[in-house]
C-alpha cells in the first residue's frame, strides 16, 4: 500500500514541477513513506533520517534547499515526536492527508517551520488524489490499486486501526475508472489492496440496483470485464470476511488468480482469542476446505506471529499443527513486536526473546519445506505465465505463475506484458525455470489439483 501511496504522492506533486530523481543528493524534496507495523520498521526511519540529514546539510552548503518529509504510519503514530528526534524534518504527514501535500509544501516554504498533518480529515483522500494512469513501477505490467483502507478489527497486537484509521471503502465506480486507466496504460494484472480488502463495501457504481454497496466479489466481477485486464489478485484478507460470494468468485472468475494470502496468525484457539481474531483454528481449516472445493488448485499463503504474550509451547505446537494440516505455498512469519498503545503491549506473560527466536526458526523451517514441496510439484506442469520484464541472463524473460511463483524462460521481448503457456522445467531456490510452449497470449486454465491438499487429506 505504501508503494501505491508513494506513486499517488508523486502524481499530486507533478503539477508543482516535481519529478522523480535517481538519488536523494539530486532531490529538492525527499519523502520517506514509513511503516509502523513492527518496531524494527519504525526504527529504520530514524537511521534513514540521519543519512538524509547529511545530504541536506551538504546541499545547503551549496546553496540548495531540501524539503524533508516523513509520511506513512510512523508519521501518524509519532507526529511531533519525529520533530523532537529529527528537528531538520520539514513536513510530517499521516496516510490520510496525502492529497494536501502541495498545500503543506507551500506552507513549509512560507513559514520556514515544520508542518505536521496527522488528523483524519473529513474528506476522503481518494476523492482528491489523482487516479493512477499506468503501472507504479517503470515499464511494469502489474499494478496495485487501493480499494479499502483502515481497520475496525482491533487485533490485540496491531497498530493499523490507530494509524490507518477506521475501515473505509472507495466507491466501485472510482475503482473501475482507475483500473480502466491502468489497463489503458499497459497494466495487465491488478492487485487490489486494503488492510482488510475483503471487508470492502464500496458504494455501487450508480443507478437502480447498483445503489447498494458492492462486495469485493461484485467489484472483481466488474473488473474482470475490462478488456486487456488478464489477472486480478487481492490482499490482505481476513478469514472473518471471506463471504460465500468471494469463495464463488474463486470458482467462477478465470482472471482471479488461484493464490490467496489469508493470514491466520496462530493455530491455537487460546491465542486466537487473546489476539481478538474472532475465529478459531478449525474455522480457518473449514474455510480453506471450502475454498479448495471452489477452486481445487488454490494455493495459500498466510501470516503467523510467534511469541505473542501468553503463548505457551502447546500454543506454538498448535500453530505448527495447523501449518502441517493445511500446507502453505508460502507464509510470512514474525516474532511478536510490542507496539505502544495496543492492548497486547501491556498484557501479562511476555514470551522471552530467545524463546520467540527459537519458535520463529522452527516455524520458518517448516514453511520453507512446504514452499519447496509446492514449487517442486510445479516441475513438469504446464501453466500460464504473465511476463513482466527481463531476467538476469541475456535473452531471458521473467514473470509470475498464477500461484505468484517467479518464473524465468528464454523468449522474445514482445512477450513482455503478455501471458503465455510454459512448461516448468526446474526449481531453483526462489524461482522456477520454464520453456515456452506457445508465445500466443492465452487465458488462465486451472490444470491441476493442489498436491499439498492431497497429502493433507491422505
Ligand atoms: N490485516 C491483515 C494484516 C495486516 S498487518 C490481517 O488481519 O491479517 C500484516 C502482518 O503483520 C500481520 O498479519 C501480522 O502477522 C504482522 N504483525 C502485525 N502487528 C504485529 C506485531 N505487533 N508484531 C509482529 N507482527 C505483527
Ligand atoms: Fe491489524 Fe489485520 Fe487485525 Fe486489522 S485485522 S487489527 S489490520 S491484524
Amino acid at each position: 500500500m505504501n508503494v501505491y501511496d508513494s506513486a499517488r504522492m508523486a502524481d499530486v506533486l507533478k503539477p508543482l514541477g516535481y519529478r522523480p530523481t535517481e538519488t536523494p543528493a539530486d532531490a529538492d524534496m525527499v519523502i520517506l513513506n514509513t511503516c509502523h507495523i513492527r518496531d524494527r520498521a519504525a526504527e529504520k526511519v530514524f537511521s534513514e533520517l540521519g543519512r538524509l540529514r547529511v545530504i541536506k546539510q551538504a546541499r545547503a552548503a551549496e546553496g540548495r534547499a531540501t524539503v524533508l518529509a516523513v509520511a506513512g504510519c510512523v508519521a501518524q503514530a509519532e507526529g511531533a515526536e519525529i520533530l523532537a528526534r529529527a528537528p531538520y524534518v520539514d513536513i510530517v504527514l499521516g496516510p490520510q492527508t496525502y492529497h494536501r501535500l502541495p498545500e503543506m509544501v507551500a506552507r513549509a516554504a512560507r513559514a520556514g517551520g515544520a508542518v505536521i498533518e496527522t488528523d483524519f480529515p473529513v474528506e476522503q483522500k481518494f476523492d482528491f488524489l489523482p487516479d493512477a494512469t499506468g503501472p507504479q513501477l517503470p515499464g511494469g505490467v502489474t499494478a496495485f490499486l487501493t480499494v479499502q483502507e483502515g481497520c475496525d478489527k482491533f487485533c490485540s497486537f496491531c497498530v493499523v486501526p490507530y494509524t490507518r484509521g477506521a475501515e473505509a471503502s472507495r466507491p466501485a465506480a472510482s475503482v473501475i475508472a482507475e483500473a480502466r486507466r491502468m489497463v489503458a496504460g499497459g497494466v495487465r494484472e491488478i492487485s487490489l489492496l486494503g488492510q482488510n480488502v475483503n471487508a470492502y463495501h464500496g458504494a455501487g457504481s450508480g443507478g437502480g440496483a447498483d445503489e447498494s454497496s458492492w462486495s469485493l466479489a461484485r467489484l472483481m466481477r466488474a473488473l474482470a470485464e475490462i478488456p486487456g485486464l488478464v489477472r486480478i489478485r487481492y490482499t490482505t484478507s481476513h478469514p472473518r470476511d471471506m463471504g460465500e460470494d468471494l469463495i464463488a468468485a474463486h470458482r467462477d472468475l478465470p482472471a482471479l488468480m488461484p493464490f490467496l494470502h489469508l493470514p491466520v496468525q496462530s493455530g491455537s484457539d487460546r491465542m486466537l482469542n487473546a489476539m481478538n481474531r474472532g475465529h478459531t483454528a478449525d474455522d480457518y481449516r473449514r474455510l480453506i476446505e471450502r475454498l479448495r472445493t471452489a477452486r481445487p488448485d488454490l494455493a495459500f499463503s498466510s501470516d503467523f506471529i510467534v511469541g505473542h504474550p501468553g503463548e505457551t509451547d502447546a500454543d506454538f505446537a498448535a500453530s505448527m499443527a495447523l501449518i502441517r494440516d493445511i500446507g502453505f505455498a508460502q507464509a510470512y512469519s514474525f516474532k511478536y513486536s510490542s507496539r505502544p498503545g495496543t492492548p497486547a503491549a501491556g498484557a501479562p506473560m511476555p514470551v522471552a526473546g530467545p524463546v520467540g527466536d527459537e519458535r520463529l526458526q522452527q516455524l520458518q523451517a517448516l514453511v520453507r519445506v512446504q514452499q519447496d514441496q509446492f514449487n517442486a510439484s510445479s516441475v513438469g506442469q504446464t501453466m500460464e505465465v504473465l511476463f513482466t520484464g527481463h531476467g538476469r541472463k541475456p535473452g531471458q524473460l521473467s514473470g509470475r505463475s498464477p500461484y505468484l511463483q517467479a518464473v524465468h524462460a528464454a523468449g522474445p521481448d514482445q512477450l513482455i506484458g503478455t501471458t503465455a503457456m510454459v512448461k516448468i522445467e526446474q526449481m531453483l531456490t526462489n524461482s522456477l525455470t520454464a520453456s515456452l510452449l506457445s508465445p500466443v497470449p492465452t487465458r488462465p486454465i486451472p490444470t491441476r489439483a493442489n498436491p499439498l491438499l492431497e497429502r493433507a487429506c491422505a
